[in-house]
């Protein structure tokens, strides 16, 4: 390969770069990114530490000295021509490859109903989205939240730490419910309420207005600022018509290559791949899946097509900090779970799903020491029966 494209120079981007020297590539190796930053920014922190006032050159994300890329930045690639082996860039250029990496994340969903500009309707995703968020919290507005995913739950959390006034809006019945289900997801709800949050679940968001946000039951929520955190659609506008498969992500096989194309991979939140481990086709939207995706697109990229690579199957991650709580959880949520250590009134405890079996799924809480050997666990596909009894 005399030139591999990499396109999104982010999380994912930066380090399938960076695993391709590693391996070996010598070749010639261009980052493409549509935002300026270089090196770029870690995005964990931008829910956290960026709002309640971290110094957003601490956030940056450590980059390989003798990376030899080269860079370009603040261009955004708006087409891909898979028969030309071309990536066609927003300012006209035609940039050849051999090889590509596709890691272009994804982007907040922002439904019409819940469109508006800042200072009142904000969404997170890049370090401005989040300055700007953070700006308008130092005035002193009552938020609403609208999602309760981690990400909302985050918001909410930094909020409170500021001593704002916030509701979080869900319209399922418990904040992160859909991951972790009814039953942990009220454990949620009430580690929300103990911290002054108020709740307003199992209505859907019907709009915004001015100073307040609509639900469909007609009620309504006063708000000077609105924060829409319901979840990110894959940022794959670029690849429409390129004869990729890019419903929900990038169609990926076992090993990270594109589907139907030769010498194309793709890693992070834009990837959707079969992961053996689990028997299931998933696209993750969390850090440490990056990074290790990354590591997996860059071997299959240098084996070649019919070269030997493992296939990508990681038990997946991720962590959030709401208010004083560390939440971790590995594997899959399927199913409900079972308390195996600890207590939820105590906020230290363990959950876990099985299913077939075996363990598929943990929940740690306040309980980081234990992750590991639940990740193993899973990775090993243990026998439920190995499970400690519980409390
Ligand atoms: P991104 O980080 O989105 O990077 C993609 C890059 O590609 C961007 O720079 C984008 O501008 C660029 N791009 C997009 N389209 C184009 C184009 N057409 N041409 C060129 N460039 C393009 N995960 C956890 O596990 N734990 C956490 O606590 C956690 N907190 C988070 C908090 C926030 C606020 C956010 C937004 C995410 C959080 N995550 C967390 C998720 C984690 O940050 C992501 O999974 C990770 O950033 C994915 O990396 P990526 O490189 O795939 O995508």
């Amino acid at each position: 390969l005399g030139h591999i494209a990499v396109v999104g120079a982010s999380l994912a981007g930066v380090r399938t770069a960076e695993a391709l020297r590693r391996r070996g590539y010598q070749g010639e190796l261009t980052l493409v990114g549509a935002e300026p930053h270089f090196p770029p920014y870690d995005r964990p922190p931008l829910s956290k530490s960026v709002l309640t006032g971290a110094d957003p050159e601490e956030v940056r994300l450590r980059v390989d000295e003798d990376l030899g890329a080269k860079l370009r930045l603040g261009v955004a690639a708006v087409g891909l021509d898979l028969a030309a082996r071309e990536v066609r860039l927003a300012d006209g250029e035609r940039l050849g490859f051999d090889g590509l990496v596709i890691a272009t994340g994804g982007s907040p969903r922002q439904p019409p109903a819940l469109r508006g500009e800042p200072p009142e309707v904000f969404v997170l995703r890049t370090l401005e989205d989040s300055l700007a968020l953070r700006a308008a919290l130092l005035r002193g507005p009552r938020v609403a939240v609208v999602g309760g995913g981690f990400i909302g739950c985050e918001i909410a959390a930094a909020c409170r730490a500021l001593g704002l006034e916030v509701t979080l809006v869900e319209a399922e019945g418990q904040p992160m419910e859909r991951v972790l289900g009814p039953e942990l997801g009220r454990e949620l709800a009430a580690l929300h309420r103990d911290h002054g949050t108020a709740l307003r679940t199992g209505t859907p968001v019907a709009g915004l207005r001015p100073g307040e946000v609509l639900l469909a039951d007609g009620t309504t929520v006063p708000a000077d600022v609105v924060v829409v955190a319901i979840g990110c659609a894959p940022a794959t506008a670029w690849l429409r018509g390129s004869g990729l498969d890019v419903a929900d992500g990038v169609l990926l096989d076992e090993r990270c290559a594109a589907v139907g194309a030769e010498g194309v991979v793709a890693a992070g939140d834009v990837a959707r791949w079969p992961n053996r481990l689990f028997g299931e086709t998933m696209r993750i939207e969390h850090w440490t899946n990056a990074f290790e995706q990354a590591d997996a697109a860059a071997r299959t990229l240098l084996a070649g097509p019919g070269g030997e690579a493992e296939p990508f199957a990681p038990v997946p991650y991720f962590w959030s900090d709401q208010y004083d709580s560390k939440i971790h959880f590995v594997g899959r949520a399927t199913g409900r779970p079972r308390i195996v250590e600890g207590s939820p009134a105590e906020r230290r405890f363990v959950a876990v799903w099985t299913g077939e079996g075996v363990v598929r799924g943990a929940l740690c809480v306040n309980r980081a020491g234990r992750l590991a050997r639940y990740r193993r666990m899973i990775a090993n596909r243990a026998a439920e029966d190995a499970l400690p009894e519980p409390a």
